[in-house]
């Protein structure tokens, strides 16, 4: 049949944070084609594998269709109306035996905005408990931390469009080309055009190859490879003295630490050379703008928000940031969709929407004025927490929506555990899911093509999401499913439509005040904080001061300290987890459509020195085992990897990777440390 432009859906990808606008095809009431959109405003026309085509699984015949409750330990099938009866009477239940905080969720980025506004809002005001927590716990929730501690807000400090105005550029701990393609595209671009690029990653990644200077330090060490890099702009005088004295703090600290990290030091830590770390430290010191984007590689370490922060020093040091338009700044590269969205709107344990501190009586007051409802002073469980407490007996109900928690968390064997030992599990979720096989009840919901809402990419911009097709069956979006609950518990949550939660949710924070489903269709794209109807979002953040209570930006003097694992006679490798370019995640939709034949299962790859003391050969099966665990993979032989050094995704839940992974998390946010497990291997 002829395309006519009503047959054409206009949405956000729902795959990673670039948040690339496209157009969907629709014939009937199914996906004929997944366009980029031409006047997107992050993507401008392009799109990856993974927005174009992996919408395969939206007629998959494994997607759930009616609800599932568990009868003498079974799963079957069963009516909406039982299965909402079940869960408001186990949340019922679980808070009559083990109070309030008996009960917990984890949303996530598979979420909107408006659906992690309600869920959260459903814990506080509904149960009375904080425990809400979500999947950036288990990625950028050190940048969250880490950011704010440096600048005072949880996000990147400008626009990535300004990124086109660099002269240099600093990518760290991060895969764009596999992981954020079109970003990755631009980054190329960029540098293809006279940038100076610095890569630093432990591995050959894609940019490496037309990286100035490529840093591969060991994993587990960059806070001493950024100090090393600050010790060289201090020692030789590439720092902005007038932006230090009117604009920061911790000069004088940090310059003490430094003494302890020359460069002949630090490459005795990092096996980074001396002379690349002064080459490196050099370009991003003398360039005019220089820009730092940094990925998961920083983040998921036992010392994350340590490495954001000290990342965060080479700004502030050189004065470019702030716009002071001496440079860029810095900004994560967020892996999910609306990860950031999902933490701006309060789906955590303690921070309520816009960041107000469950603690600050103010910020609560705010929140109740709006809901009616007392909002619980004590913050809540993290997401390792609330497995703990589930093994302990103290968790009594646990609602996931729409993470495969034992495929995607670390120590896997433990969370399904944890999961097992919980009187009541309910699982949101498309697919029968490693998490949703241990659930006792599963309600079927929408994917991002079957919804409507809106996403926050990675540099802070709101854009709409919208329903393109109807969903398989019964299946309700999530937004739906946590009303239906709230009303079987006789709650009345406000907010009839997700348009009415956002617009609820800029009158419990300024930072949103100014956003309207109505403005984001008007304009595309806001970024926040926008606080007002009648003002633009800010691009750029921090003009006049940091956001910080003393109004300046910190520098950060946290010593280098070494991973929680660290490679040994018994486990003599560095185990490396990441993402590759064909899929998501946990691939529950990658996997199901196309995308599978461009990439059939989990690899290994590892150093020739390496295959060939093992014994292996490229195509080999391998087992690899950790102290927590084992999986099997195919061995892919090649020097993208450095001698001692292994890497994988985590996208075929079968392979078992994550039961790999360690507990040991980041100090400061439990983030878990998926960059550095030791592992050895063994042919399968
Ligand atoms: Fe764009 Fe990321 Fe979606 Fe690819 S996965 S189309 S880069 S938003």
């Amino acid at each position: 049949s002829r395309r006519t432009p009503a047959d054409r859906v206009r949405t956000t990808c729902g795959y990673c944070g670039v948040g690339c606008t496209l157009d969907v095809v629709v014939r009937g009431d199914r996906v004929a084609a997944v366009l980029p959109a031409g006047d997107g405003p992050v993507n401008r026309g392009h799109a990856c594998v993974k927005g174009r085509f992996a919408y395969g699984y939206l007629g998959s015949a494994e997607r759930l269709t009616e609800p599932l409750v568990r009868e003498n330990g079974t799963l079957r099938n069963a009516s909406w109306a039982e299965a909402i009866a079940l869960v408001a009477d186990g949340l019922r239940a679980a808070v009559q035996n083990g109070g309030p905080d008996a009960v917990a969720a984890i949303s996530s980025a598979r979420a909107s905005n408006e659906e992690n506004y309600l869920v959260q809002k459903f814990l506080r005001t509904v149960i009375g408990t904080n425990n809400i927590d979500n999947c950036s716990r288990l990625c950028h929730a050190p940048s969250a931390a880490g950011l704010t501690a440096s600048f005072g807000r949880a996000g990147g400090t400008d626009p990535f469009d300004d990124v086109e105005t660099a002269d240099c550029l600093l990518v760290v701990g991060a895969n764009p080309v596999e992981a954020h393609p079109v970003v990755g595209a631009r980054l190329l671009q960029r540098a293809l055009s006279g940038a100076s690029l610095i890569v630093a990653d432990p591995r050959a990644v894609g940019l490496a190859h037309h990286a100035d200077v490529h840093l591969r330090p060991r994993p587990g060490t960059n806070v001493a490879l950024f100090h090393g890099l600050a010790h060289v702009l201090v020692d030789e005088g590439m720092t902005d003295p007038g932006f230090l004295h009117e604009r920061a703090t911790g000069l004088g600290e940090l310059t003490d630490l430094l003494a302890d990290y020359p460069p002949e030091r630090v490459a005795g830590i990092t096996g980074v050379p001396a002379d690349d770390i002064r080459k490196a430290a050099r370009l991003y010191g003398r360039a005019e703008r220089p820009a730092v984007v940094y990925g998961l590689g920083v983040t998921e370490h036992l010392h994350g928000t340590d490495g954001v922060r000290t990342l965060a020093n080479l700004p502030i040091l050189r004065g470019a940031v702030g716009g002071t338009g001496r440079g860029f700044g810095i900004s994560p590269l967020r892996g999910q969709n609306n990860v950031q969205g999902a933490s701006d709107m309060g789906a955590l344990p303690d921070l309520l929407p816009g960041y107000g501190r469950v603690t600050d009586p103010e910020a609560r007051a705010r929140a109740e004025a709006v809901w009616g409802r007392p909002v619980p002073e004590r913050p809540g469980m993290r997401i390792p927490e609330m497995f703990a407490a589930a093994r302990q007996g103290r968790l009594r109900a646990l609602w996931v929506i729409g993470e495969d928690v034992c495929a995607t968390d670390p120590d896997s064997r433990r969370v399904a555990e944890a999961l097992d030992a919980c009187p009541l599990v309910v699982v949101n979720e498309l697919f029968l899911s490693e998490t949703a096989r241990h659930a006792d009840v599963v309600l079927p919901v929408a994917s991002w093509l079957e919804k409507d809402g809106t996403f926050v990419n990675f540099d802070r911009r709101f854009q709409r999401v919208r329903k393109a097709v109807t969903p398989p069956g019964t299946a309700l979006s999530d937004f739906e499913v946590v009303h239906a609950v709230a009303d079987a518990l006789g709650a009345d949550l406000g907010c009839p439509t997700p348009a009415a939660a956002l617009a609820e949710c800029g009158r419990v924070t300024p930072l949103f005040a100014g956003l309207s489903h109505e403005r984001i269709d008007r304009e595309g794209a806001v970024p926040w904080p926008c606080p007002a109807p009648d003002r633009p979002g800010e691009r750029t953040l921090y003009r006049t001061e940091f956001a910080t209570p003393d109004g300046r930006a910190h520098l950060s003097a946290a010593p280098y300290l070494p991973p929680g694992e660290e490679p040994d006679e018994e486990y003599p490798l560095v185990l490396v987890t990441g993402r590759r370019w064909a899929h998501y995640n946990s691939g529950s939709m990658t996997r199901r459509g196309g995308n599978l034949l461009l990439d059939a299962h989990d690899r290994l790859d590892l150093h020739p020195e390496d295959a060939a003391r093992h014994g292996l050969r490229d195509g080999t099966p391998v087992t690899v085992e950790s102290r927590h665990g084992q999986a099997r993979l195919v061995a892919r032989v090649g020097t993208q990897v450095a001698p001692g050094q292994v890497f994988c995704a985590f996208h075929f839940p079968a392979s078992g990777v994550n039961s790999l992974t360690s507990e040991h998390a980041d100090t400061v946010t439990s983030c878990p440390e998926y960059k550095v497990t030791a592992v050895r291997l063994r042919p399968a």
